[in-house]
């Protein structure tokens, strides 16, 4: 591995959507500097929200491999370490220790370093879990493994009816899967949406084939089972865990960056080391964590620009997430956690717009279904920017 390419250039950790988007968006402004991308994973480009829709669609995981880490690197013109993972940042001698794929241990310099590293599956403890086989589909590798253990028609126990929870049941029930979710919340995306939307969204699903356990967790797993806090058993072939992601934050935090919910940046996507940045998942913006694509874009192309020589501060309309639940079309546009307010809601039973309304009348955020989704648009022009 070479080190005087990257001392002076810019070093990405991460070959997700924050990472490639970054590089791709740097090499568009500056053809000469030196880019880097060291990642745990295979460094195929995919599009990870196809992960919960793409059964359904007949997608194979394979085919939702967009360009390989060798294509990647040519087009790019970059280096890309895979199945690289960094275990720590040596501020002192602007060095990343970089773990190879034989366990062997190498440092590489860097001029300006990008942490685009993700987010981590919220940890799931339940008695009996140890042995339950419970499942986590974060990335590419655990989609394959998931998908290469599913049994086709068989029994799948989701826990977790949030945005992506739901996503994924309702792509197992399309693709010919008896598909049972359990949640303590009492309707699905419960911390996204308002009741109405929330039922109409569980009927939806329910329509769908999918059995619902909502305001319920399980109690304990045995191999192939698992009860309920109301003793219902339910006897499943394969779990699943989509409660939600945890930003990575140990590297930064060990290196003595500021680290509250992800790894805390500025307006310029900086850390409190100017030298060292953050984008994705693993971030909080000062409009805190934004796990979703449209703002990681934002954050690359802001960034590439600083990076490139042009200060720019990261500006965020808002930006509406649409779920991906074919048995309802829904949009949301939540409003900042824990404004004041209360839901609007206009229309009937499946088509219906719901407004978050301040105390002085402002709308904060949205959700819209069925027929009425497609009033995103104009509806997101209406909202605060988010920055
Ligand atoms: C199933 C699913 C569906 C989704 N659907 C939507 C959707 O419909 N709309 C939407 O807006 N968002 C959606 N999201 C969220 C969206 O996909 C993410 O916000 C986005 O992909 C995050 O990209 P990222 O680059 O920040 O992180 P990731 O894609 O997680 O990439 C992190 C990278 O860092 C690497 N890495 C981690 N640690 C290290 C280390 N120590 N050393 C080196 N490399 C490391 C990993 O290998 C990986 O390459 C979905 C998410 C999931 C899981």
């Amino acid at each position: 591995m070479s080190n005087s390419a990257a001392e002076n250039g810019v070093v990405i950790l991460g070959s997700g959507l924050g990472g490639y988007t970054l590089a791709r968006e740097l090499r568009k402004l500056d053809a000469g500097i030196a880019i880097t991308i060291v990642t745990a994973d295979g460094g195929e480009s995919y599009s990870k929200p196809m992960l919960s829709a793409a059964f359904a669609q007949g997608k194979a995981p394979s085919s939702l491999v967009q360009k390989s880490a060798e294509q990647m690197a040519a087009d790019l013109k970059a280096t890309i370490l895979v199945r690289h993972r960094v275990a720590a940042i040596r501020r002192d001698a602007r060095k990343v220790v970089v773990r190879r794929p034989d366990g062997g241990e190498v440092e590489l310099g860097y001029g300006r370093l990008v942490l685009a590293i993700g987010a981590d599956p919220r940890p799931y403890w339940v008695e009996g879990c140890e042995d339950a086989e419970i499942r986590t589909v974060n990335d590419l590798d655990d989609y394959t493994a998931w998908r290469a253990a599913l049994k086709p028609g068989g029994r799948v126990l989701l826990v977790g009816a949030g945005l992506i929870g739901s996503e994924f049941a309702n792509d197992l029930a399309g693709s010919g899967h008896h598909v049972t979710v359990v949640d303590p919340a009492p309707w699905p995306l419960g911390r996204l949406l308002p009741q109405a939307l929330g039922e109409e969204m569980a009927r939806a699903l329910g329509d769908a084939g999918i059995t619902f356990h909502l305001g319920r967790s399980v109690a304990y797993w045995n191999k192939g089972r698992a009860a309920l806090d109301d003793a219902t058993m339910i006897h499943y072939d394969q779990a699943l865990s989509a409660i939600g992601l945890v930003p990575r934050t140990r590297l930064a935090f060990e290196a003595g960056l500021k680290v509250e919910r992800g790894i805390t940046v500025d307006r310029f996507l900086r850390t409190s080391d100017p030298d060292i940045f953050a984008i994705g998942d693993c971030a909080e913006t000062p409009a805190g964590p934004l796990p979703f694509v449209l703002p990681l874009m934002a954050e690359a192309k802001a960034l590439a620009a600083t990076l490139a020589g042009t200060e720019t501060a990261l500006k965020l309309p808002a930006l509406p997430v649409v779920v991906k639940t074919p048995a309802l079309p829904m949009v949301v546009c939540p409003p900042a956690p824990g404004a004041a307010g209360e839901w609007v809601i206009e229309g009937e039973g499946r088509d219906r717009k719901a407004l978050f309304i301040a105390p002085d009348g402002k709308a904060l955020g949205f959700a819209l279904s069925g027929a009425r989704a497609g009033e995103r648009q104009a509806l997101a022009r209406e909202m605060p920017d988010l920055l």
